[in-house]
């Protein structure tokens, strides 16, 4: 019996290996500090963090008169606008390899170490002055009366790792500033600022730059 006869298969056309697009002469693939200087962008849905900020109280002249205090307690009694807070400041870092994060006594304990634990980095106190236990590395800063001291235990970061200062709020940024000298001072190197609440209308952002700012419910004067 004569063999049926099989159409050849059809032979799937070679393709040229994908190839990155070039790269012009003289320019580098990833600009140098692009990995320090690019701000980290929030992926969080616009609802969601009208959720969460629907949470903040405003308490004023507390704790003197003319101040609006930021509460955020009704935010951390509530557990999904507390989860959408922690997703959010950490999406941008997920991948990142944070080495450790800094938290700043004292709601930035609060914000921070639960960061440390999403993205499996260590966590570190900067306490105000007298509270740490151990030999302490200490800076003094400038209030807008009078001044105030931080402290870090000595060698809590490590040459060359990979920090995020983090407190619950950005207001004149001199607290944040305080925080990157001491870890600075050990070595460390500052990837990223990252707040809860900024207030845009003081301007600490500006005493940041240039490491980037991540900051999640942002208020203009008056709000
Ligand atoms: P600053 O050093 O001026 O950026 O102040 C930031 C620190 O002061 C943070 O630890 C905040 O918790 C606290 N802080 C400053 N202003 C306010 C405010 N209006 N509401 C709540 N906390 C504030």
């Amino acid at each position: 019996m004569a063999k049926p006869k099989i159409a050849p298969k059809p032979r799937a056309k070679k393709r040229a290996p994908a190839r990155p697009a070039p790269t012009p002469r003289g320019v580098s693939a990833r600009p140098a500090g692009a990995a320090h200087r690019a701000a980290p962008q929030l992926q969080t849905p616009i609802d969601t963090l009208t959720y969460a900020r629907g949470k903040i109280r405003d308490v004023p002249d507390f704790p003197k008169p003319g101040i609006l205090f930021k509460d955020i307690t009704p935010l951390l009694a509530d557990p999904r606008a507390f989860h959408i807070v922690l997703d959010a400041l950490a999406e941008p870092f997920i991948g990142e390899h944070v080495d450790a994060i800094v938290g700043i006594e004292s709601r930035g304990f609060i914000f921070g170490s639960a960061l440390a634990a999403r993205l499996n980095a260590s966590f570190v106190p900067v306490r105000k002055t007298g509270k740490l236990p151990a030999a302490v590395d200490r800076v003094a800063y400038d209030l807008e009366y009078g001044s105030a001291t931080l402290e870090m235990h000595k060698q809590s970061i490590p040459e060359g790792a990979k920090v995020l200062v983090v407190d619950d709020l950005l207001a004149t940024g001199g607290t944040a500033v305080a925080t990157a000298e001491l870890v600075r001072r050990q070595g460390g190197y500052v990837t990223a600022f990252v707040f809860v609440i900024e207030l845009d209308y003081l301007g600490g952002r500006d005493r940041l730059v240039p490491v980037p700012v991540v900051s999640l419910l942002r208020y203009r004067a008056g709000e």
